[in-house]
Parts: structure tokens; sequence; C-alpha cells
């Protein structure tokens, strides 16, 4: 349908939507003035993961089923992607900033020959026109782009948007598309390792504790992590312990890490270079905890905790225990 706001799914590869997805559907529907439309590429689409989008408002699911998309590999999802887009004509395509939206949905916009807005935290239409606003510059600016033909393709970035309210019963009608599947030009020679760390994943959780190079050795995100298991947190790291080896790149936030919005964000031993703040700053409440009043991240803070974050982070965690079970 040529009104259509499409949302492609992120899914946990165990057959269920993301819970991001909410947002991304929520976001569109607001835009539609209706209802949005799911796209789920996938090898298995389970039944329970069809009702969720349709609980999250999705009219329809077109279902793109091939034991080829799995694991994901771009050229296979974006060929037919690109087809369906083609036949169809939705308005608009929008994606969640994932580690593999980012890059599915941008070649998905080259194949289109369309224009991309990336990592978007707002939306607007004027008359018509839907308008972008998206972070440039690491976050010091907001810029509002508008797209020159359509469909308008977007990522948006998570725990930004307002999530739909799920709605028990609601049931989305679901198509299933013959589309070719492009040959793979790419395989896979590596072994895929989720770590499972039994703590939120770091892009969707609602409260982040990022750990800087003032944790001082990789052994001490111990006390991070305690924290964590006790308030459902995630645990982010600076470049500054991502270089050093003691956290997996996937868990660094900034410029060129992860970009996260959750409505807490701590840092402990980070003194808040540019490049870290442009993957935090849009998060709701920010508290930071150095021993220097002079770090920058004090500047952006809504609280800040002049001292020792081995005297701090325990206390802190006690206190939280201790209210926690009240
Ligand atoms: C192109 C480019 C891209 C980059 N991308 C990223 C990125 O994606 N993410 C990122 O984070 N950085 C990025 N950087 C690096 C960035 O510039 C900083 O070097 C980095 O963020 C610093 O990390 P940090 O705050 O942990 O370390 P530092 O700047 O060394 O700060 C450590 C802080 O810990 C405090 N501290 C020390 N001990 C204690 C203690 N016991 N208790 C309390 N506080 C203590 C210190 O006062 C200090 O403020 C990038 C840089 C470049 C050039």
């Amino acid at each position: 349908m040529p009104n259509a706001f499409w949302c492609f799914v992120e899914d946990d590869r165990q057959g269920m939507p993301k819970k991001v997805m909410a947002e991304v559907l929520g976001e569109a529907a607001r835009l539609a003035g209706g209802q949005p439309e799911a796209v789920w590429i996938t090898d298995k689409a389970s039944d329970a993961g069809l009702t969720q989008l349709g609980e999250w408002g999705a009219g329809k699911v077109w279902v793109l089923e091939n034991a080829a998309f799995a694991p994901y590999r771009s050229e296979v999802w974006v060929g037919a992607a690109a087809e369906l887009a083609a036949k169809e004509s939705p308005r608009a395509i929008f994606g969640p900033v994932t580690s593999r939206q980012r890059e599915f949905v941008a070649r998905l916009a080259a194949r289109l020959g369309v224009g991309l807005a990336a990592d978007c935290v707002g939306f607007a239409l004027e008359g018509d026109r839907l308008v972008a606003t998206r972070p440039i510059y690491a976050g010091k600016l907001l810029a509002k782009v508008a797209w020159a033909k359509g469909p308008c393709v977007a990522t948006l970035r998570p725990n930004v948007f307002r999530p739909a309210d799920a709605q028990p019963g609601r049931t989305a009608a679901v198509e299933r598309p013959a589309v070719s599947i492009p040959g793979a030009t790419m395989t896979f020679v590596e072994r895929r390792e989720e770590a499972a760390t039994g703590l939120p994943e770091l892009a969707e959780a609602e409260i982040v504790l990022s750990g800087g190079r003032g944790m001082k050795a990789p052994e001490n995100y111990v006390i991070l992590e305690d924290m964590a298991r006790v308030i459902g947190a995630a645990v982010g790291a600076s470049r500054a312990a991502v270089d050093a080896g003691w956290r997996p790149h996937r868990f660094q936030i900034g410029q060129t890490g992860r970009t996260i919005s959750p409505k807490l964000y701590m840092g402990f031993g980070v003194s808040g270079a540019i490049q870290h703040l442009a993957g935090m700053r849009t998060s709701k409440i920010i508290v930071a905890v150095n021993k220097d009043p002079e770090a920058p991240i004090f500047k952006i803070a809504d609280y800040g905790i002049v001292a020792d974050l081995f005297e701090v982070v325990p206390e802190l965690t006690r206190e939280f225990k201790r209210l926690l079970e009240k």
C-alpha cells in the first residue's frame, strides 16, 4: 500500500520480536495515523511472535520466511526486501538502530536509490512531508532532514520513542509474499558465540551502568555487575576500558560503539569525552561518579558524586538492595 509505514522486525533469533519493536511500531502508528505494517525477515516466524506484533499494533505482518535468511547476511535480506518494497511502494521504511538493522536498512535505502535518515530521535509531519530529527556532530546538534523522494527510510534510536501499548487479543493480518532469494556471496567461517551475561541487552536496557578507565582493572567490573543484578541494569564501558581489553567491544558506548538512550545512565570513572557523550547524551537521567570535580561528564550530569567509585559503588548497591527489599 503506498501510504504504508513499514517496520522491519528485529527479533531475538529465537522467534520473538525484541521489545524495541514496540517503540518502532508505536511511532509508525502515530505518523501513519493508523496501523503500521511489520516486515519480518526470518528463517522461522513463530506464532507467538506474530501475535506479539499484532498486539503492538501492526495491522499486517509481511513474513519473508526462508532458511537462507539465517544467519543474517545483508545481501540476502536486502535483495528480498528491495523486491517487495519495489512492488508494494510503502511510504516509509523504519527499523530500529541495532547492529544488523543499522547495516541492513542503510543498504536497503541504497538499493532503492533513496535517502536514509539514520539514528533518528524524532519525526514530524509538516503537511504531507515527513521530517526526521537526528543528532549530528557527535550529538552536539540536532538536524532536521526530509526526503527528496520516497520511500522515506530511517532507523530509530532505541529508548527514545513511546512504545505502543500492547493490546492483548489484537491480531495482525499475515501475508507471505513470494520473493526471490538472492544467493549469498558471503559465508560464515567463524562460530557465533553468545556470551550470556544474565544482564539486559545494552541497547535495550532502561538502566545502564558504564565503567571507564577509572575502573582500573577488568576484575573490578564485578562490582558494577553486582549492582546491575540488583537494579536490573546493563553494564557498558568507555572506549578506554575496551581498548585496554577489559570489556569486549560490544559493550562500548559512544561514537564508535553503541548508542544508548536509557532512562538512567550512571557513569563510574568515565571522564565524559565528547565521543563517549555521543553514545549516551540522550539518556533521560545522567549520574556521574568521578573523583575529579573538573571531569567534563559533570557538565551534562543531572546528579554528580565527586568521590572514589570503589567506595560509592558498594555503598549504592547496599542502599539499592535495602530499598528494593522493603
Ligand atoms: C575517533 C575516536 C572515536 C572514539 N570513540 C569513542 C567511543 O565510542 N566511546 C568512548 O568512550 N570513547 C571514544 N573515544 C575515546 C575518547 O576520546 C576518550 O579517550 C575515552 O572516552 C576516555 O575513556 P574514559 O573516560 O574511561 O577514560 P579517561 O578519560 O581516562 O577518564 C577516566 C576517569 O576516571 C576517573 N577516575 C579514576 N579513578 C577513579 C576512581 N577511583 N573513582 C572515580 N573516578 C575515577 C578520572 O578522574 C577520569 O575522569 C574515541 C576517540 C576517538 C579519537
